[in-house]
């Protein structure tokens, strides 16, 4: 009798809960109570690792609890080699013993079989030297498999709550591609909800800009090793790899890579998959783990890839809206940023300016003369040296700068973080430049004004500068042309022929 109720209450606990820690301690205890062991455990095979490490104990000595052993070392392994039951009646005797417990004397250790393989094994131990007779091993190894099955069942059971996860993920980012519209709130959010579904330390997203890739978002516990917005040629490996044959690279390894390869400091294994919209790729997912070997499965990567799919279709359709949302803010006729673009960047560049104290500074540059350059050579000439002095302004600044058409033949230009003298060399070496560059058709010399603003010394809100600006630029004029000159009160001509 008592032995059909040990293993119907063991049959219960395995139904009771999906839980698996759960089952396992219950079914611990039930072991310990009905066999009077003091220690009973399970451990669980790693394969990869070739290690049995403890999952689930009840009476192990402090520290010992969370082991991992070699898969062939102690009675353990050595039921797991041999795929049956390994009993040490008396352990003092036996070389093959690693102590769990000071108390210990016998030890039983049941391997857990799930088809035809071990997973595992069911650890007896008493401070009884000879414990265990022929009928009690018998009815231990019956009832170690109701730890079998609930080993299955929890295996199972957290697949299907991974890809029910993962379904979520994808379905969230596809409800996502069409709700959120804003490129960089999207890469976030991608980063995130990745991040989160598929369990991994940090996702990050690297897009493509022409050669490069830059880091465009990511989202996870790792220290990253380059600065957000961060830029790497798109010939290193693995990336060049994955773009090359548009499949995906798992990297197993990367501890003894060099850190910015890396991209974040604690990676140590990483899943790069490619963002394909259209035939064409437009960046790289990466997921990376702290763990080596972390990315193996099959399922996961073609979840991912799917994710992925989505991913670059979003990322397709915010950069569409981006550019629309662009060509309001682009002038006909030169391609450079209009004036309603320049009123909207002021704006937060004060802000910005203000808010860290890293000054910025306004270029209000017009060309001289222009009405009788149109009247001597013609309007479609004129328009041709309106494209090329918006050109040779775009080609001289540098990307963060904001170069606009103001109107007519004027134009504003954003420095960001610049001061009051580097402002002013920057508007004398585009003076320079104008001056000595020779325009197709045009057989004499086209020059500009200048008047050159700086925040906080000539005004601390956008009409104080621009009227700053345009001061300036009169006093250029009023000087004779071709000139830069700062605002008002150091109005004087700083620079000229
Ligand atoms: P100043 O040196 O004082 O600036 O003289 P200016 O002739 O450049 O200035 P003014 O404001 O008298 O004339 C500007 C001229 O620019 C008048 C206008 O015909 C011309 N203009 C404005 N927009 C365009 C354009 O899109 N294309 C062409 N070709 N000319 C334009
Ligand atoms: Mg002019
Ligand atoms: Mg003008």
């Amino acid at each position: 009798m008592p032995k059909l109720a040990v293993l119907y209450e063991a049959g219960q606990a395995v139904l009771s809960t999906f839980d698996l820690d759960e089952v396992l301690q219950r079914i611990l205890a039930i072991a310990r109570d009905y066999f009077r062991l003091p220690n009973v455990a399970i451990l669980l095979l790693d394969k990869e690792a070739q290690q049995l490490c403890v999952r689930s104990q009840i009476g192990w000595d402090a520290g010992k609890d969370k082991i991992c052993l070699g898969y062939h070392d102690g009675i353990t392994g050595a039921c797991v080699l041999k795929k049956r039951p390994v009993y040490a009646p008396d352990v003092t005797k036996d070389p093959r013993y690693i102590c769990a417990a000071q108390s210990t004397r016998s030890e039983l250790a049941i391997p857990l079989i799930a088809g035809d393989e071990v997973v595992g094994v069911l650890d007896c131990q008493s401070d009884r030297i000879d414990h265990f007779d022929d009928e009690t091993i018998q009815l231990l190894t019956l009832f170690s498999t109701q730890a079998s099955i609930a080993l299955q069942n929890a295996h199972l059971y957290s697949l299907e709550r991974q890809r029910a996860r993962q379904l979520e993920a994808i379905n969230a980012i596809a409800q996502q591609s069409t709700a959120v519209m804003d490129l960089e709130q999207l890469l976030a959010r991608v980063c995130s909800v990745i991040q989160q579904a598929f369990e991994v330390s940090h996702v990050s997203l690297l897009l493509r800009e022409e050669s490069e890739l830059v880091m465009r978002a990511h989202q996870g516990t790792l220290t990253p090793c380059i600065p957000p917005g961060g830029r790497f040629p798109a010939a290193l490996e693995p990336w060049s790899r994955v773009i090359a044959t548009s499949g995906s690279v798992i990297e197993s390894d990367l501890r003894s890579m060099p850190e910015p390869k890396r991209l974040f400091l604690e990676s140590a294994s990483r899943m790069s998959i490619p963002l394909i919209s259209f035939g064409q790729t437009l960046g790289v997912l990466t997921l990376h783990s702290s763990q080596p070997n972390a990315f193996r499965q099959n399922a996961l990567l073609q979840s991912l890839e799917s994710v992925a799919d989505i991913c670059a279709t979003s990322i397709q359709n915010a950069h569409y809206v981006e550019r629309v949302k662009q060509l309001a803010y682009l002038d006909g006729l030169t391609g450079i940023f209009n004036r309603r673009f320049f009123e909207l960047r002021i704006m937060e560049e004060i802000e910005r300016a203000r808010r860290y104290g890293t000054g910025m500074a306004v270029i209000m540059a017009d060309i001289d003369q222009f009405k009788k350059l149109n009247d001597e050579f013609g309007h479609l000439l004129g328009d041709e040296v309106l494209r090329q002095v918006s050109s040779l302004f775009h080609q001289q600044l540098r990307k963060i700068d904001v170069v606009c058409r103001y109107g007519g033949e004027e134009f504003a230009i954003l420095l960001t973080q610049t001061n009051t003298q580097q402002a002013v060399t920057i508007a004398e070496k585009l003076r320079r430049l104008v001056e000595g560059y020779q325009f197709p058709g045009v057989p004499r010399t086209v020059t500009i004004s200048a008047g050159v603003a700086a925040f906080p010394e000539h005004g601390k809100s956008r009409d104080e500068l621009i009227r700053a600006a345009d001061n300036g630029l009169y006093a250029a004029k009023q000087a004779g042309r071709n000139r830069v000159c700062l605002a008002s009160p150091a109005r004087a001509a700083v620079s000229g022929p």
